[in-house]
């Protein structure tokens, strides 16, 4: 279970771009439903450089920075 989803835990993240605090919007599963988004987080990760399957035990979560209007994806390890 993915702690984020869950409210177990608080997490802190900074921007990549611009080091501000980003902040989680939502999961990317309820931001896109069909097979295409898929393939395009796929890349993201491939981007991020995170070896890793969606089918693996992580939950992919969006994170927002309202300072340079970043978006960057986090993988959250259930
Ligand atoms: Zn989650
Ligand atoms: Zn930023």
């Amino acid at each position: 279970m993915c702690p984020l989803c869950n409210g177990f835990q608080q997490f802190h993240y900074q921007c990549s771009k611009c080091g501000h605090h980003i902040e989680e919007v939502g999961r990317i599963m309820d931001y896109f439903d069909d097979y295409s988004a898929y393939m395009e987080i796929d890349q993201l990760k491939q981007i991020d450089g995170i070896p890793t399957t969606l089918s693996g035990h992580e939950c992919a979560h969006l994170f927002y920075c309202p300072m340079c209007h970043h978006e960057e994806v986090k993988l959250i390890e259930e």
